[in-house]
């Protein structure tokens, strides 16, 4: 089969591989389409790779089961679904208690197996996966249904454990609308009565945030965290959601969250917010406000994330690549030029 694997720092190539061959507790999927996500990029510029043999990256994944392994129950041949990114133990008291994406077996600050960060991910004809990270999607799109397994996700993930915040007349401010950001705006139209206000450095990307259900938006810069806090009464957002998490979207987070607030980081672009225990007054961080790094989403995370595109409440917008055009899509995404997400088909 063909597989883009990372073979070298920054080395991709279209190579073909055997098929993989599956456990007695694996499912193997013939993919159907795998979306590219800004870590890809990460993965790309790591000074190192992460295995020694070439990685096969994609993680955000949608397929067909076509061989089932002996000891699986309750799946067939032919039947459709995505793939649940955290390849958690399944067993310890996280995942037990509904929290599989921070498993205890991956220690204190790595992220569970994640196919395409260490097992071979899904930009190739097939995939291996665990039989217990299929997630059914009946009849959907393929092209719709990958970005599912990350984009929607993450955000649903970071929105979810804010919604309590999320009161009518209350705003949430959505840093960065790519990927995950577009689809984070639908979401959080779709479960909260929130005003939405969309933050990016692109106008293309705040029109998409438009069409999507921001109330307002914002072109990024100097004055945002002013004008956000012009816009609420002087008191900031009850909600900030930051996906692209350099130092200067971390310092408008902590300049525009509400007291009590919440501001979330899911952008991996490695900034470091300014959090002081000062007592009160000037810009910087409310009382009562707390933060929290964000890492994917449960299982029953993404189940609610396809009933939401299920019942027609997100619409990803996507850019459509063969696999051999994946090099090209990940530069087109470096350069911010990808409206929404890029998506790539064997
Ligand atoms: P993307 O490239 O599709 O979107 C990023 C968006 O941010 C673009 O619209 C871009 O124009 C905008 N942007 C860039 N700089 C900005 C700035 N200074 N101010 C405002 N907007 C700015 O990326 P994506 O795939 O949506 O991923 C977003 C981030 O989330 C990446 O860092 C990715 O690695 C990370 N991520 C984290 C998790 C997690 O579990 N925490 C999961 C998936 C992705
Ligand atoms: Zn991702």
């Amino acid at each position: 089969m063909r597989a883009l694997q990372l073979t070298d720092p920054g080395v991709l190539e279209l190579r073909e591989v055997p098929v993989p061959e599956i456990g007695p507790d694996e499912l193997l999927l013939r993919v159907g389409a795998a979306g590219i996500c800004h870590s890809d990029l990460h993965v790309l510029h790591l000074p190192f790779t992460m295995r020694a043999e070439p990685l096969t990256l994609g993680h955000e994944v949608a397929g067909t089961i076509e061989a089932i392994g002996g000891e699986v129950g309750g799946r067939a041949v032919g039947e459709r679904g995505i793939v649940y990114l955290c390849w958690s133990c399944g067993v310890c008291r996280e995942c037990v208690s509904g929290n599989e994406n921070v498993c205890r077996a991956a220690g204190r600050t790595a992220m569970p197996p994640c196919p395409g960060l260490g097992p071979d991910g899904g930009m190739a004809e097939y995939i291996r996966i665990p039989a217990r990270s299929f997630v059914p999607i009946g009849e959907m799109d393929f092209l719709q249904a990958a970005p599912l397994a990350d984009a929607a996700l993450t955000s649903y993930h970071a929105i979810h454990g804010v919604r309590d915040q999320l009161r009518p007349g209350s705003t949430a401010v959505v840093i960065g609308v790519g990927g995950l950001g577009h689809v984070a705006v639908q979401i959080l139209a779709a479960v909260s009565a929130a005003r939405i206000i969309a933050v990016d450095v692109s106008e293309d990307k705040l029109d998409l945030a438009a069409r999507c259900g921001a109330a307002e938006w914002l072109l990024s810069g100097a004055d945002t965290a002013r004008e956000i806090l012009d816009r609420t009464d002087g008191r900031g957002a009850e909600a900030v959601f930051d996906f692209v998490g350099v130092d200067q979207t971390a310092k408008l987070a902590v300049e525009s969250v509400a007291p009590n607030g919440a501001y979330r980081m899911v952008g991996l672009g490695g900034g470091a917010p300014e959090l002081t225990a000062a007592p009160a007054g000037g810009p910087g961080w409310p009382w009562g406000a707390s933060v929290r790094k964000s890492y994917g989403g449960t299982k029953s995370d993404l189940i609610d994330s396809v009933a939401l595109a299920e019942a027609g409440k997100l619409r990803i917008e996507v850019e459509k690549y063969d696999l051999a055009d994946g090099r090209d899509a990940l530069d087109r995404l470096e350069r911010g030029l990808v409206g929404g997400r890029a998506v790539l088909v064997p």
